[in-house]
């Protein structure tokens, strides 16, 4: 290839293709490098949720917020499919409302509504009356199926915004201006590289200082449940101590004690109950997390056991059938995102935590502004 492309991005994960998008919505011209020949990495093994509430409260909140502005522009110009689901959080500790009620009350809460069991019960038919105390409601969150969403996102930047992609090539080194890869040299203006949890091949001194290590998610797909209607994303309080804007918080404390009194075996791995119904009727369910730098590739049943009791407290679904399980991993630091500067037309991005996908839009919007300055649509050709 001869082009010299104004951006070449590194990586066609969820961020690289962010990235592509801010550069490309300017007039440059792009490339995406990947080594899979198809997409197999964290992005695709999701949840496929723009996730809102509970992202740290601050920055990455805004962000978040910021991205699904952005996410639903991509829809609403690409015709992708992205709901606005929304999300219930559904105490079933008493601790675990108190949580829900605090988060209420700050900004992030802004647009949610706490509902009472019978409301909960009245919006979600599907809950189980038993054991629920309350709930949480948030209208923010956005849904698409992660498996479709990339290659239909890449499709469409390739056909609507000429983003050219080199699939199954894998970059060895990167220097201003140019990129060696196993196709043979790229010619770029600038380079972005957003490499996923691949530590050690690009900058791997630059990516050691930030002490990063690995988190190794195990997830579920349940068969069709012929009574199971999900309209929303659904978790229980369970969960909570995994998500900042809730941990953050001074009453976590108190839902830690009680989940410590409850499951003493729960850390590690740590377990949550989140379930997504897709448009086949399945559901996604997850999950269950060991944080390790080498997680190991062996998955005890124990944390499918938890996830599924807390399923069945919640819902009734007595045909219940796992049909899938998989696992992903995503990055984890002391901080929610990752921007190095290895040089001047050179930037790393990683995005860390587990709704990390929920930030790119945003993050590729600032890294590509502060790459390219504001420049309008078709101004670089
Ligand atoms: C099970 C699970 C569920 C999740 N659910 C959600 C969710 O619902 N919502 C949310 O917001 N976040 C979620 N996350 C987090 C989210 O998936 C990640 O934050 C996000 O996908 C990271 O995107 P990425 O593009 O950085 O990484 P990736 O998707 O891993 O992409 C990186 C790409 O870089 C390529 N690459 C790396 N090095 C090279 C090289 N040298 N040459 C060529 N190519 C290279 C890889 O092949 C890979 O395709 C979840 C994570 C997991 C594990």
């Amino acid at each position: 290839m001869t082009t010299t492309f104004d951006l070449a991005v590194v990586g066609g994960g969820i961020a690289g293709l962010a990235h592509a998008h801010a550069a490309a919505r300017l007039g440059k011209r792009v490339v995406v490098i990947d080594r899979e020949p198809q997409l197999t990495g964290a992005s695709v093994r999701g949840y496929g949720l723009n996730l809102l509430t509970g992202q740290q409260r601050g920055i990455s909140w805004q962000r978040a917020r910021r991205s699904r502005e952005i996410l639903l522009e991509i829809a609403h110009d690409s015709g992708i499919a992205v709901e606005p689901r929304g999300m219930m959080t559904v105490a079933l500790r008493p601790e675990g409302l108190g949580l829900c009620e605090s988060f209420q009350a700050t900004e992030m809460g802004e647009g949610c509504q706490m509902l009472t069991a019978a409301a909960a019960r009245k919006r979600l038919p599907a809950l189980k009356g038993d054991d629920v105390l309350g709930a949480l409601w948030s209208p923010h969150e956005l849904r698409y199926d992660p498996r479709a969403f990339a290659a239909a996102f890449a499709r469409w930047l390739g056909e609507a915004h000429k983003v050219q992609f080199m699939r199954g090539v894998h970059v060895r080194s990167v220097f201003p201006s140019r990129i060696d890869s196993s196709a043979g040299p790229v010619r770029a203006e600038t380079v972005i590289v957003c490499p996923g949890e691949e530590l050690l091949t690009l900058f791997a001194h630059r990516i050691a200082h930030y002490r990063l290590t690995r988190c190794r998610v195990q997830m579920l797909r349940l068969a069709p449940g012929t009574r199971l209607r999900l309209p929303y994303a659904v978790q229980s309080d369970l969960g909570l101590l995994a998500c900042p804007g809730f941990a953050d918080l001074p009453e976590a404390r108190d839902l830690a004690v009680r989940l410590s009194s409850e499951r003493h075996e729960l850390a590690p791995p740590t377990v949550r109950m989140l379930a997504v119904q897709n448009t086949d009727r399945t559901v996604t369910v997850g999950d269950s997390r060991l944080t390790a730098p080498a997680p190991d590739a062996f998955v005890p049943s124990t944390g499918e056991g938890h996830i599924l009791d807390e399923f069945d407290q919640l819902f009734d679904v007595p045909e219940r059938t796992v049909i899938e399980r998989w696992t992903g991993v995503h990055l984890v630091a002391d901080r929610p995102l990752i921007i190095d500067q290895p040089g001047g037309s050179l930037r790393l991005v990683m995005v860390t935590g587990s709704f990390g996908a929920s930030a790119a839009f945003a993050i590729a919007e600032d890294v590509v502004a502060d790459l390219f300055g504001s420049v309008t649509a078709g101004a670089a050709r």
